[in-house]
């Protein structure tokens, strides 16, 4: 069966071995973050959406669980948001119910977690990783660049909300983008912030492979360390750095013939993840991560051009 929901499974930083369930069309978000690593933002909304009957999705799933893989999660995530699919809650019990000993993430950028519809919604998920990047109005816009008429506040009293709620895990991920979003002063707002909320782990990231705009740089590890300490001055609960590719020990490699696949495509010309993402009929996020390790491990050349950042093999 050809999967246009699922894709992986992947070896996630975070997640291990994680299956990936897309939720929503390529790009639909209430953010347009500015390191977007799958691009920019095509349909900005907060507007839910069924985008796909749910029984196209269970049947995608069913078919992959047919032999029960080794999974680490099955995990809702994609180039888009998820929560933005109003049939969440459906897929949600459906797998919970008809797969109860595999565990559920949900990686979101928490903007929605501010509806009370949402948040009872997704309850049922073993891990949520949200992410907050800024604390004041001003940063928010600059880094994430909502859907206008969206505030940081709301989303930061959606957290400490879900925290409330919620019983299961949250890992709280913040972005840094330097210079921005690592001030003084804007990292003792989001400290303040991530106090309140208090999620069980803080995950600092930045940048990994070109984002949808130039101009973000990657944080320097001594600047990631720095942050860090910062933070632990405060908060109590952990903090790690996961900017760097960490691959996990149980992580499968990428798929030989994908790699090949990709290999032959950039030798003959250079493309961006969504032109490789179509040509190769492969999911974006699948492409996506496997474009991060391959850059890693110093196998490609990224070149901006006016459609996107194109990638071309190293020979
Ligand atoms: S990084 Fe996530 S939240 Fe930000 S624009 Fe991309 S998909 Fe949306």
């Amino acid at each position: 069966m050809k999967y246009k929901h699922l894709f992986g499974p992947v070896a996630s930083r975070r997640l291990g071995i994680s299956l990936g369930v897309d939720l929503v069309p390529y790009k639909y978000c209430p953010l347009n973050c500015v390191y977007c690593e799958v691009q920019s933002t095509t349909h900005l909304q907060t507007k839910r959406e069924a985008f796909y009957p749910v029984t196209e999705i269970l049947a995608e799933l069913d078919d992959f669980m047919l032999d029960r893989p080794h999974l680490d999660y099955i995990t809702f995530s994609g180039a888009g948001e998820p929560t933005l699919n109003s049939s969440i809650k459906e897929i949600i019990l459906y797998i919970k119910s008809h797969y109860p000993e595999y565990k559920l993430a949900l990686l979101t950028n928490g903007v929605l977690l501010s509806n009370d519809e949402v948040l009872e919604e997704i309850m049922h998920c073993d891990v949520i990783l949200p992410s907050l990047d800024a604390a004041s109005q001003k940063v928010y816009e600059k880094v994430n660049r909502p859907q206008s008429g969206l505030s940081v506040s709301d989303q930061i009293a959606g957290l400490i909300k879900l925290r409330r709620l919620y019983a299961g895990q949250i890992w709280l991920e913040v972005f840094i983008v330097p210079d921005i979003t690592d001030t003084p002063q804007e990292l003792s707002l989001l400290r303040d912030a991530i106090q309140e909320i208090s999620p069980d782990l803080v995950q600092l990231n930045s940048l990994d492979r070109p984002g949808a705009e130039e101009w973000v740089k990657a944080a320097s590890t001594q600047r990631l360390k720095e942050i860090k300490s910062f933070m632990s001055e405060e908060l109590r609960m952990p903090i790690e750095i996961i900017a760097k590719i960490v691959t996990p020990p149980e992580a499968q490699a990428p798929d030989e013939e994908i790699v090949n696949l990709i290999r032959g495509s950039l030798s003959r010309r250079d493309s961006t993840a969504e032109d490789l993402a179509f040509m190769l009929d492969i999911h974006i996020n699948e492409i996506s991560k496997i474009l991060r390790v391959l850059s890693a491990e110093d196998k490609l050349q990224a070149t901006r051009k006016a459609r996107g950042v194109c990638y071309s093999w190293k020979s």
